[in-house]
């Protein structure tokens, strides 16, 4: 890790993660983000196919728009987001 760099550590790139460190950045941290598995590891090992209960307008990050084809984001959908 280079210290001089990175002022900002944030431990897991959950969708929590991921909205910190862009809240971070925003402010003008350049955060580190570190995982024990893969980005977004909680989502990766949902079932193949699985449907979200929540709609995607409340799962959205950063402000990104979130759309899917039907009411409620499949794990594909929310992996490619
Ligand atoms: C089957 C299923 C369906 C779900 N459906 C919904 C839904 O419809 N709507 C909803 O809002 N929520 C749903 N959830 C819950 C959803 O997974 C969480 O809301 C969301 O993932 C929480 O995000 P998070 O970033 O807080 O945690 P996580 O997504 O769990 O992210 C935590 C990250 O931290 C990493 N980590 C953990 N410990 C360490 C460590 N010691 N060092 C480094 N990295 C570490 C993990 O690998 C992981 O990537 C569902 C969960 C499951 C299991």
């Amino acid at each position: 890790m280079d210290m001089d760099r990175e002022n900002t550590l944030i431990v897991g790139a959950g969708p929590i993660g991921l909205a910190c460190a862009i809240s971070a950045k925003r402010r003008g941290l350049d955060p580190l983000v570190i995982d024990a598995g893969a980005a977004v590891n909680s989502i990766l090992h949902y079932p193949t196919g699985m449907s979200f209960f929540t709609t995607p307008e409340l799962l959205e990050i950063g402000g990104h728009p979130f759309t899917c084809a039907a009411e409620k984001p499949t794990r594909e959908e929310a992996l490619m987001y």
